[in-house]
């Protein structure tokens, strides 16, 4: 790192700002996508707006590569520094600003975690509804950069439907102030833009989120069912008969077991082949009228037994084990690899059969925990990183499992991103115009192209359209 700049950047950040030494810099080498790794140059660590642009007025000037990062909990390597770069954190960013509770929102730094700000505003009889399973690490401004989802997203939709409004630094050091909460904006719609852009056009320094109200009565329910395909084929009854849950999950025999057998031990009885996870919000009217939809489609289709959860204590603990699945596989193997594709929700039998045939072929085990209201499917596998050979198996199986997927009609991820692990799979799904056009909006905005380089937009094949 040039001596001046690093005295710049000192001069804005103080010793505090700065992540200099080797073994300081080590846990920034890679985010939840564990295979990928590189060392940041240097970690930066500012406090508000003002100090993330005037740092990034001084990169831009010497042309160096930037990565933004909050929880580093991201699945697709989005936030994996780059060669030669340096990575800005969010993690002294951690402000909520401002709680509107007349016109419910709030306004936040970009390093608050997600379950924190729904912590803020409980008692006020509200909460912020994108719940990803990553909660209670992740950060808001993380979840901006990749539009996350969550169980509840069902009902009240990804986090692009509660960004009101963001503060951004651009690649080049400019602050933009888009943080009018507004019904409607107007112009380009630049927080749109922002929003699942995974930090390749600035670094978003505060957000304006909407809050969503309580709602008077929440059940959980457990469907249990022999077989995973009974309860794949249960989802699609559900909708079809316009029972409205706020969420559907999936958890398989292997994720039960593995969950049973942690410290999130939920009690989800070890018998069942699958569980399905629903819950049901509304006025208490609302949801009986649900629940009698419900229950005669679930024992139709070969449950063995439905439960409600008789208190928040079991609402809790049912949703713990659902939320803390993915560590809970730690028990299976040291890696697991998220493989996340969305399919047609009619589809779910078919391609979680397929998937997990995928994964035997190949010697591999594969468990299922997945959104299954949205299509949104993640077979996961477990693995160890060391085992070279195993980890081509698991990389050859991610890409067969998405390319079955897409041959059935659906899409390359619900909600982790693209990032690294992605990145050539996008030429499966978009043609060389689509593409090229990405990267001339990639262009305009960032002529260098110097955050975030290497991820989202394969840039290769867009140097191919021009030549
Ligand atoms: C156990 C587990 C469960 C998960 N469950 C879910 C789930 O249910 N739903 C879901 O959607 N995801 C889930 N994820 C993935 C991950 O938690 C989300 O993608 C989350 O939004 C990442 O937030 P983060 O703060 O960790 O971001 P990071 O991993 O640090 O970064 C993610 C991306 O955002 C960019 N970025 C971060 N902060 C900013 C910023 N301020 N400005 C601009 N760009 C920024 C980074 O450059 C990177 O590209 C899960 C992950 C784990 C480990």
């Amino acid at each position: 790192m040039d001596p001046g700049l690093l005295r710049g950047l000192r001069e804005i950040l103080g010793e505090a700002g700065l992540v200099e030494r080797r073994n300081q810099r080590v846990p920034y080498e890679c985010d939840g996508l564990a295979f990928a790794r590189q060392l940041p140059e240097l970690v930066l660590l500012p406090r508000n707006t003002d100090e993330t642009a005037r740092c990034m007025r001084l990169l831009d000037e010497a042309h160096v590569p930037i990565v933004a990062r909050g929880a580093g909990t991201g699945l697709s390597g989005g936030a994996t520094p780059v060669e030669h770069g340096v990575l800005i954190g969010t993690s002294r960013m951690r402000a909520i600003l401002e709680i509107d509770e007349r016109n419910r929102f709030a306004r936040v730094q970009a390093g608050v975690v997600n379950v924190d700000l729904s912590h803020a505003v409980e008692q006020l009889g509200l909460f912020y509804a994108p719940d990803p399973s990553s909660q209670k690490a992740c950060t808001l401004g993380g979840n901006v950069a990749e539009n996350s989802g969550g169980p509840h997203c069902f009902r009240h939709g990804t986090t692009t439907r509660h960004v009101l409004g963001l503060v951004i630094v651009t690649p080049q050091g400019e602050v933009l102030d888009l943080s009018k909460a507004r019904a409607e904006p107007e112009g380009l719609d630049l927080v749109g833009f922002f929003t699942g852009s995974e930090g390749m056009l600035g670094v978003a320094t505060e957000l304006t989120l909407r809050l969503t109200q309580t709602p008077p009565v929440v059940e959980t329910w457990l469907a249990l069912f022999r077989e995973l395909d009974e309860a794949c084929e249960c989802v699609s009854d559900l909708i079809r008969a316009r029972a409205e849950p706020s969420a559907i999950e999936i958890l398989d025999q292997l994720t039960i077991e593995a969950v049973e057998a942690s410290v999130l031990r939920a009690g989800y009885p070890k018998e069942a082949g699958a569980v399905l996870l629903l819950e049901l919000e509304g006025r208490e009217s609302e949801v009986a009228a649900q629940a009698r939809i419900l229950e005669p489609l679930v024992r139709a289709r070969g449950a063995f037994e439905l439960r409600r959860a008789r208190d928040p204590a079991e609402r809790t603990r049912l949703w713990a084990g659902r939320k803390g699945a993915y560590g809970a596989m730690g028990r299976v193997a040291p890696d697991l690899y998220v493989c996340d594709a969305v399919v047609p929700r009619r589809k779910l039998r078919e391609l979680v059969r397929e998937t997990t045939a995928i994964c035997e072929a190949r010697g591999l085990k594969v468990a299922n925990v997945f959104h299954a209201g949205d299509g949104n499917l993640h077979p996961n596998i477990s693995y160890d990183r060391r085992d070279k050979e195993e980890l081509a198996r698991v990389l050859d199986a991610g890409d067969a499992i998405l390319k079955a997927c897409l041959a059935a009609g659906g899409t390359l991820s619900g909600e982790h991103g693209i990032g690294l692990e992605k990145i050539g799979a996008m030429e499966w799904l978009f043609t060389r115009e689509d593409l090229a056009a990405m990267c001339r909006a990639r262009e305009a905005w960032d002529p260098e192209c110097r955050m975030n380089p290497g991820k989202l937009i394969p840039m290769r094949a867009c140097m191919e359209t021009r030549t």
